[in-house]
This record gives C-alpha cells, structure tokens and sequence, in this order.
C-alpha cells in the first residue's frame, strides 16, 4: 500500500515519527510520498528521506497557500533544483490553487502554477494538486494544458461525479483520504460512477484524519482505514484495493 500525499516532516508529526513509521509498515504501507510545502518543510523532508530511504519519495514544487510576493525568486531556486536532481523526486508538488485562504493572490498562484506544470512536461514527472474552492480555475488551465506528456493526482479528490469524469478523461488520476469516510462525503458516489483505475490512496497526515481518528493528527497507517472503508462501500475486499491502487500509484509515480 502506497501513502501518496503524506506530509511526515511536519511538525505534528516530529516527536515519535519513528513511531508512525513502524505503525505505518505494520499497516502494510511500504512507501510515502511527502509533497514540498514550502522553504520550511525541503530541509525537514531531505533528511526523513535521508533516515527513511526505501520508504520515503520526496516531492518538490511550492504549495499555492505560500505563493508569496517572492514566489518567483523561490520557483527559480526550486527550478534549479529539478534541473540538477529530477530523478531523485517523484513528482512536481504540493501545487494547485487554493481560495478558500486568500482570493486576492489568483493571479499570483496561477502564474506559479503554469510554471510548475512546465516542470511536469519538461522532467516527466506527474503532479500532485491541492484545489480548494477553486474547480473552475483549476479546470480552466487543465483544459488549456491538457496534452498526453501532462498527467498527475487531484489530491484530496472531493470534486463532482462530471469534474471526476472530465479529469480521468484528460488522463489525470484522484488521490482519495480521509475525507471519504466521512459521513456527509460525496465521495464514495463519484467512485461507483467512475471506478478505481485512475485512483490512488493517500492520509495527507497530519491533517483530515479518516473515521474513527477523524479530527485527531492522521499518520500514513492511516491508509489502510481509508482502503478498508472504499473496499465495504465498493463491495470489494480491502486487499482488492490495495492491489488496484498500488498498481495505479506505481504507473503515475513511475516507480
Ligand atoms: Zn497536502
């Protein structure tokens, strides 16, 4: 099983993280993929990767909450980073658009985006999309972008049965969490319509713990929580799904 948006340096997380690793191979995930955030979080997920480096995949790209004034000085250095090292990160992330925070810095976050989905189409590498309140815009530059070299994961996927459609068609898969097994979630509908072969799992722990841990910190064992809850709404067995979307994370992280 395959955690693939976990965000294990931060903070929450640093006092028994060799704990939440144990708990997390104990539970059967074999690999975590940690998505950049911004300065602060690259130096923290350089040496969990240098402690943990069969586990741990580290992703790089600048997440759209902290596309600051300076955002362009920060994409240069990054940029320079995956042009020496693109082979050593997993994909371009945490990128996307976000106005639930700040709906004043769109052109900012935007600008930053399409200079991040660049990165994806010159290295090879798929992205990881943070969207929040933000679909149109968002559904707007994928259409623009769309091409067969631009692929990534929606995480935290919790968009409509016609916005799932129209990503799959496009090529682009959904990261699916916690917030599935929520009780108001919509999200278990979508996936009978469309199915789990563009789907992977992911906890982004710390936040949006999956039930029965809902509201608490959320680690990467997690995601056998979140498996076990797709499998019994999907009449499936929790090993049918770890199959399905292990497959499906190694053939969009290209491992
Ligand atoms: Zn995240």
């Amino acid at each position: 099983m395959i955690d693939t948006h976990t965000h294990l340096d931060n903070p929450q997380l640093a006092e028994d993280i060799d704990a939440v690793m144990v708990r997390a191979l104990e539970a059967g995930v074999t690999h975590m993929f940690i998505p950049n955030v911004d300065d602060e979080s690259w130096p923290r997920m350089q040496s969990l990767q240098a402690r943990y480096p069969e586990q741990i995949r580290v992703m790089l790209g600048l997440h759209p909450c902290d596309v600051g004034e300076d955002w362009e000085a920060v994409l240069d250095r990054y940029e320079a980073l995956w042009a020496e090292h693109a082979a050593d990160y997993i994909a371009v992330g945490e990128i996307g658009l976000d106005l639930y925070w700040d709906k004043t810095t769109l052109d900012r976050q935007l600008a930053a985006l399409h200079r991040q989905l660049d990165w994806c189409v010159t290295y090879d590498k798929p992205f990881s999309m943070h969207v929040r309140e933000a679909w149109g815009p968002t559904m707007e530059v994928l259409r623009q972008r769309a091409c067969p070299e631009l692929k990534g994961v929606l995480h935290c996927f919790t968009g409509s049965t016609e916005i799932a459609q129209e990503l799959i068609a496009m090529g682009h898969s959904l990261g699916i969490g916690g917030v599935a097994t929520f009780k108001t979630a919509k999200v278990v509908e979508v996936l009978r319509e469309v199915g789990l072969d563009q789907v992977v799992l992911e906890t982004d722990s710390p936040y949006l713990a999956p039930v029965p841990h809902r509201g608490k910190r959320n680690e990467s064992s997690y995601t056998r929580l979140v498996a076990q809850h797709l499998a019994d709404s999907l009449g499936l067995t929790t090993a049918e799904v770890d199959h399905i979307t292990t497959a499906n994370a190694r053939r969009i992280f290209r491992m």
